[in-house]
């Protein structure tokens, strides 16, 4: 006999469709490099089977789970407790288990406020454009509000979403914010100080960029991507070429699972053991 634990602590991912979510290759990196004998299980869950996986997590004293698309909004009716800020986004991408208890919260945001802090970008009182009105762009400018931004443009081609988004702005947080409508090449406003591409436009295989006039981006602008495949798209090329700042889409994937790994395990997350373990399984040049 003997007293080692033939029990690994159990994450998961929940999605649907899923199978082409590499998030597993960044955990398992992690969880080897600290030595935490974890597993990180890409799971399918059909949306009609939500209620029981999250039911399951607790079942299995599961530490807790990655949650994405379709069901991020969704999933907030199961949770016994949701975060200030995943409550105001409407959204849920990290689920942890504390006393068996379910808490919902939402790192794609955190993740890309990092990016920023690591890059020493002010953030206080500055005005930013946020190009798109999606779950990204939501849970970035909310973040974005929470640590100071002054004044949010949200460029969008979906009225609706649009809308709603800068609605939530204004009601829900202390900043300021606009609506405007993505019909033609946006023009950036030369007060701008931070601008960001909350889209879709860009990932592999979409050759593409947003439709701005690229001639005013200005180079006191700082410019990020959410995009992280691939890492340098054609945004941030012209961006640099005008002489900004800019921040890829990776580096704010890694800063998201790194901050949901902390809530799991309670270790610092080693971050560059991740970045690395993500680019060789994409072949990315970081
Ligand atoms: P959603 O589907 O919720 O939103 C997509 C947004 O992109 C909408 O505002 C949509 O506009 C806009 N959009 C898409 N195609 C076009 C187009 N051709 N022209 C103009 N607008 C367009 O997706 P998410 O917000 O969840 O994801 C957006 C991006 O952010 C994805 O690439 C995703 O991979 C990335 N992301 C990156 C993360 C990271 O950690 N790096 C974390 C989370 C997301 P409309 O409303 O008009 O349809």
């Amino acid at each position: 006999m003997s007293d080692k634990c033939y029990r690994s602590e159990l994450i998961g991912l929940f999605g649907y469709p899923v199978d082409e979510n590499a998030t597993v290759v960044i955990m398992e990196a992690a969880f080897k490099e600290l030595g935490l004998n974890y597993r990180y299980n890409t799971t399918k869950v059909y949306p009609e089977d939500l209620g029981t996986a999250i039911a399951a997590l607790k079942a299995f004293n599961m530490k807790g789970t990655h949650i994405t698309v379709p069901h991020k909004v969704e999933v907030l009716k199961y949770l016994d407790h949701i975060s200030e800020t995943a409550g105001l986004m409407g959204a849920v991408n990290t689920i942890y288990l504390v006393d068996g208890e379910t808490y919902g919260e939402n790192t794609d945001g955190k993740g890309f406020i990092t990016s920023l802090y690591d890059n020493e970008v002010k953030m206080k009182g500055q005005r930013a454009v946020v190009l798109g009105a999606g779950g990204a762009a939501r849970a970035m400018t909310v973040e974005l509000a929470k640590a100071g931004v002054g004044y949010i443009t949200v460029v969008n081609r979906n009225r609706e979403r649009g809308e709603a988004l800068a609605d939530l702005l204004n009601n829900k947080t202390p900043t300021s914010a606009q609506y405007v409508i993505w019909n033609k090449p946006f023009c950036i406003p030369a007060e701008t100080n931070i601008v960001i591409n909350a889209t879709s436009i860009g990932m592999y295989p979409d050759p593409n960029k947003p439709d701005i006039d690229y001639s005013t981006l200005l180079p006191h602008m700082t410019v990020c991507e959410g995009v992280h495949n691939p890492v340098n798209t054609p945004f941030l090329k012209e961006a640099a070429a005008k002489g900004c700042k800019t921040l890829d889409g990776f580096s704010m994937l890694i800063n998201q699972g790194a901050i949901s790994f902390k809530l799991w395990t309670g270790h610092d997350a080693p971050i560059d053991v991740m970045r690395n373990a993500l680019a060789q399984e994409f072949d990315l040049e970081i």
